[in-house]
């Protein structure tokens, strides 16, 4: 359904079951949950889907191997039933949506031997909370087999590694297919628009007033419940509900940086446990090339944090102790930052030490708040809110469905679905395989589209191509070029300059393909070279 009609449907409702502000991980979770239980649901976001924190996690499925270092540590039960619960969903994450994710191996180097017992035992304990959802069994790799799953690493001191594995995923387009699996079943999903107010009849909340970010309109929308799931935001929606309400949230900014191609993606990626804060950072191939992440800051509310040349300069510094050669900034070809939506621990030193668990309130109007969490743990938490909602509220409806829903695009997907691809529609074996594990089913539509001559690539290098631009205005809700350019397809989270040289390509088609006027082509443009002259 075209976002017009969409917009139409959500102002002719009548009073809606719920309604879910918010159109990250959490949000779609949500929507997709409460629509397939037989609620009306409608979910808005102010930008676009994962345009928050959603699409610049570092793209992993996992317990949390830092956390349940914490657990013993600290003898926290809390941390442990967190690191047992997110392996039970990376299990549900794998199975739901096997397009868009993956088993990832990743290697822990070891450059003393006494570090040995204590990682290893650590992360046998990771496979054993895993039980039978185990993605494989961690042990020792000898040098020999860790430089050759990790070829950067540096090798002087080296004796070693222990190998685990978690799982890893295209973030950004989890949440669309998220989004599309609600709107699937009839839920009105629209993005580009803001919830900016309130509405209450008495002290009871009954609706929200929402504005189309594109044109500025706004209209009432009546709700008998109403989910804030806004993420880092989450206090600034409570505060609009309740003026005097105790902040819950505080927000740190961790960074991300891509590397050129003079450092291939190895086959494993590396967890480096040593850092000056005493933190962890990931190492991890990454459609083609190689991911690096994260910082861990205190930072404040920001729509689109900027990345800090500190964080940046924290990132290589670290680096360059386990990768050879040492990289620099020249070799940095994307970075990113994203807020993480942490609830306020008075007892945390630094935010690194909070608990990455969630909370779910409701207020005396009776606004849902949920907050924190992670994204492995995004399916979980929509169940928790949804069972919530629906005991508050005495909906008569069906319970969860999601351990067993496949997620849009996972649809009678097969992984040598690809083959079928250059088979039938002549595409490379490069594009066949990154369509099939970025639109599951759905490649073939857009191998359809590419066969009406828009199969050129967008970029050089680079799999993508022009009918995906097509498919994305028609089928995925794109809006704006910057939507297509970093969410519906990963080119400017992979390299700047790669969606610099996309850019013109992708505005051609969508104005030729949505009749935008010189006015909005223009205004187009400037957001790309705004967006694109500095870190996402
Ligand atoms: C650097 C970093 C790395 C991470 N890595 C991982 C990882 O590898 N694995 C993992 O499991 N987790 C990871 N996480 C955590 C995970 O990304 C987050 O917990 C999750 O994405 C939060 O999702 P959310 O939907 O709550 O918030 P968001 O994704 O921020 O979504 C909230 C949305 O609400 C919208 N919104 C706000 N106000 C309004 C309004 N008034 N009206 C309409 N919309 C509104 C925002 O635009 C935003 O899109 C990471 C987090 C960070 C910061």
């Amino acid at each position: 359904m075209k976002r017009t009609e969409i917009l139409k449907q959500i102002k002719q409702s009548a009073e809606i079951d719920l309604l879910v502000i918010g159109g990250g991980a959490t949000g779609c979770g949500i929507a997709f949950d409460a629509v397939s239980r037989g609620l009306s649901v409608v979910l808005v976001e102010q930008n676009d889907f994962a345009e928050g924190t959603s699409g610049r996690s570092s793209k992993l499925i996992h317990g949390g191997v830092r956390y349940l270092e914490m657990a013993v540590k600290q003898l926290d039960r809390d941390q442990y039933h967190l690191v047992k619960e997110g392996l039970h969903e990376r299990f549900y994450f794998l199975r739901n949506a096997p397009h868009l994710c993956h088993p990832l191996p990743l290697i822990s180097p070891l450059y003393k031997w006494w570090q040995l017992p204590q990682i290893w035992i650590g992360l046998k304990l990771y496979d054993f909370l895993s039980g039978q959802h185990s993605l494989g069994p961690s042990g020792y790799a000898t040098f020999a087999t860790t430089v050759a799953e990790f070829p950067l690493l540096q090798r002087s001191g080296l004796k070693g590694g222990i190998r685990y594995y978690d799982g890893q995923f295209n973030d950004s387009r989890m949440a669309l297919e998220l989004a599309l699996s609600a709107a699937k079943r009839g839920a009105l999903v629209a993005n580009h628009l803001a919830a900016v107010d309130l509405q209450k009849n008495g002290d009871k909340l009954v609706g929200a007033v929402l504005e189309d970010r594109l044109t500025l309109e706004r209209f009432e929308l009546s709700a008998k419940a109403v989910v804030n799931a806004t993420g880092p935001f989450g206090d600034q929606l409570r505060t609009l509900d309740q003026p005097n309400s105790v902040p819950m949230l505080t927000t740190s900014s961790g960074c991300h940086i891509v590397l050129d191609e003079s450092y291939p993606p190895p086959q494993a990626g590396l967890l480096i446990t040593e850092t000056e804060d005493d933190r962890v950072l990931f190492v991890l191939p990454w459609m083609g090339r190689c991911l690096v992440g994260t910082t861990d800051q205190e930072a404040g509310l920001n729509e689109h944090p900027q990345v800090a040349q500190k964080d940046i300069d924290y990132l290589l510094r670290h680096l360059q102790k386990v990768l050879d050669p040492p990289p620099t900034a020249d070799n940095i070809t994307a970075s990113w930052s994203g807020l993480r939506p942490l609830v306020h621990d008075p007892k945390a030193h630094d935010s690194s030490r909070i608990l990455r668990d969630f909370v779910i309130e409701e207020s005396v109007s009776g606004l849902f708040t949920i907050v924190g969490g992670k994204w492995t743990s995004y399916r979980r938490m929509a169940e928790k809110l949804v069972d919530r909602v629906v005991a508050s509220r005495r909906f008569s409806v069906a319970a969860c469905q999601t351990e067993t829903l496949a997620v849009h695009g996972a649809e009678n997907w097969h992984p040598n679905g690809w083959q079928t691809l250059v088979d039938a529609f002549s595409l490379s074996e490069a594009t066949a395989r990154y369509l099939h594990a970025s639109y599951g089913c759905y490649a073939t539509e857009v191998a359809r589209l590419a066969a009406q001559d828009l199969s050129a690539q967008l970029a050089d290098s680079t799999p993508c191509i022009e009918a995906e631009v097509l498919y994305a205005c028609r089928s995925e809700l794109a809006e704006r070029a910057i939507d297509v350019l970093v969410r519906r397809l990963p080119l400017a989270l992979l390299d700047n300059d790669l969606a610099k040289q996309a850019a013109p390509r992708v505005l051609d088609l969508m104005s030729a393909e949505k009749g935008w006027d010189a006015q909005r082509c223009a205004a187009e443009k400037q957001l790309l070279e705004k967006r694109l002259s500095v870190a996402l």
